[in-house]
C-alpha cells in the first residue's frame, strides 16, 4: 500500500484541490478530494493528470519519424519505406526503439500501451533461437521503462488481398509470418505474463489472414483482448467486398469475432451497416490513422470514422482513439513528447472539423469528455481526396 497527497488533481468531477491517492496492488483503492496530507503521503505538486493509455503502437516505425512526408497521400510508397525499416530490423535496433518510443509515451503521460506486435522472426522469416527474442525485447523496455504493455500479438499468414484470394507472403512479410494459426498460438503462448505485461493478439487484417484461420485464432484467443485493422482503406474494403462479398466489419461478425473484447483498428471506411454491428457488439474501436511520420496520408485517413463512431463505443474511443494518434501525430510533428495534449486537441479539431454536424469547438478542447464522440446529426461529411 502506498499513499500520495496531490496539491491538485484531475478527477472526472473537474479540477481539485488537496486531494489523496492510495494505492494497493497496482490500483486506486481511495482518491479523497479536500482530503488532509498524512504523515506516510508522498506530497505531488502542481496537477496531477490520470495516467493515458496508448492503444496502438508500433515502435519499430519510430525510425520512420521525419521519413515519409514526403510521399503525401501515397499509401504505396509510404508502405515500402515502412517495410524497408522493418527489412533492417536487428534485435538490437528493436530494443534501442523501444526503449526509446516507451520512454517518450512515459514522459508523455502514457502509463499503458498496446503494441501492435507482428516482426516475429529473423531476415527471410527464419526463427531466432528464442522465438520470442522480439517480443521479449518489448516486454524489457517496458519493464525497463515502466509503462505497463499489452502486448498484441498478432497473427500474419498472407501478402494480401485480391479479388482473386489472397496472394503468398512477399519479401520482409516473411518476418511477420509464423505460417499457421497452431503455431502463431503456440509461439505466443510462451510469452509469460507479469504485473507489467498483458498477453493480448491481433490478427492483422482481412488482407493478411484468411478468413477460416482467422476463425480459428478467434476460437483460441478466447477472452483475451483482440486488436484487428478493419477498413483501413478503401482498397482493403473492395477486395474484401470482392473476394468474400463482405465489407471487413461483416467478415469479422460471420466469425464470430465481434464484442467488448474486440478492438477494430482505424475503422476508417465503415458503412452504416458495419457501424451497428461496431455498436451492437460493444466493440472497442482505435480510430484515425496517424502512424509515425504519416500526418499527410489521406489514403489511409481520409473518411469519416471518428465521426460516425457509434454511440456505445464512444467512451472507449475517446480513450483509445486520442491516445493512440496523439502519440503519433506528436511524433509525426517532430514535437517534444510533453506536447501530447495538444495533439490530442489537434486530433479532436480534425475529427470536428471533418463532420457537418453543429458542435462545439470547445468540445474539441475538452479532450478528455465524451463530448467530442457526440453522435452527429446529418450524415459526417468526407475529407476531399
Ligand atoms: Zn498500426
Amino acid at each position: 500500500m502506498s499513499s500520495f497527497w496531490a496539491e491538485h488533481a484531475w478527477l472526472p468531477s473537474g479540477l481539485a484541490r488537496s486531494v489523496r491517492l492510495v494505492v494497493d496492488d497496482g490500483r486506486f483503492v481511495a482518491v479523497e478530494p479536500r482530503a488532509a496530507r498524512q504523515p506516510n503521503d508522498v506530497k505531488l505538486r502542481g496537477v496531477v493528470f490520470p495516467g493515458l493509455a496508448n492503444a496502438h503502437s508500433h515502435v519499430y516505425q519510430r525510425a520512420l519519424r521525419g521519413r515519409t512526408q514526403s510521399v503525401g497521400d501515397n499509401g504505396i510508397a509510404w508502405r515500402v519505406r515502412m517495410y524497408d525499416v522493418a527489412d533492417r530490423m536487428t534485435p538490437e535496433l528493436y530494443l534501442a526503439l523501444a526503449r526509446a518510443t516507451f520512454a517518450e509515451m512515459a514522459l508523455a503521460g502514457f502509463t499503458v500501451v498496446g503494441e501492435y506486435h507482428y516482426l516475429h522472426h529473423g531476415p527471410g522469416g527464419k526463427p531466432y533461437a528464442d522465438r520470442n527474442l522480439m517480443g521479449g525485447i518489448l516486454a524489457q523496455a517496458a519493464a525497463e521503462v515502466g509503462i505497463r504493455l499489452t502486448l498484441l500479438d498478432t497473427l500474419y499468414l498472407s501478402g494480401g488481398l485480391t479479388s482473386e484470394g489472397h496472394l503468398p507472403l512477399a519479401g520482409v512479410q516473411q518476418r511477420f509470418s509464423d505460417g499457421s494459426v497452431e503455431a502463431w498460438a503456440a509461439r505466443a503462448a510462451g510469452i509469460e505474463q507479469t504485473d507489467l505485461l498483458r498477453r493480448g493478439a491481433a490478427i492483422h487484417s482481412v488482407r493478411s489472414v484468411p478468413k477460416e484461420d482467422a476463425a480459428y485464432a478467434v476460437q483460441l484467443v478466447g477472452d483475451r483482448p483482440l486488436h484487428v485493422y478493419v477498413s483501413e482503406q478503401t482498397a482493403e474494403n473492395l477486395a474484401c467486398q470482392m473476394y468474400y462479398g463482405l465489407t471487413p466489419t461483416e467478415w469479422l461478425a460471420d466469425i464470430d469475432a465481434l464484442g467488448p473484447e474486440l478492438t477494430a483498428v482505424h475503422a476508417t471506411h465503415l458503412t452504416e451497416r458495419d457501424i451497428s454491428l461496431l455498436a451492437d457488439t460493444e466493440c472497442q474501436v482505435v480510430v484515425g490513422h496517424v502512424l509515425l511520420g504519416s500526418c499527410s496520408m489521406r489514403g489511409y485517413r481520409s473518411g469519416s470514422a471518428p465521426t460516425s463512431t457509434p454511440s456505445s463505443t464512444r467512451s472507449s474511443n475517446c480513450v483509445s482513439w486520442k491516445c493512440t494518434n496523439v502519440w503519433t501525430a506528436a511524433s509525426a510533428a517532430g514535437s517534444p513528447p510533453g506536447s501530447s495534449f495538444g495533439a490530442v486537441r489537434c486530433m479532436a479539431i480534425r475529427v470536428w472539423a471533418g463532420t457537418t454536424a453543429a458542435r462545439s469547438p470547445q468540445g474539441c478542447s475538452r479532450t478528455s469528455s465524451p463530448s467530442i464522440w457526440s453522435r452527429p446529426g446529418p450524415p459526417a461529411a468526407r475529407r476531399p481526396k
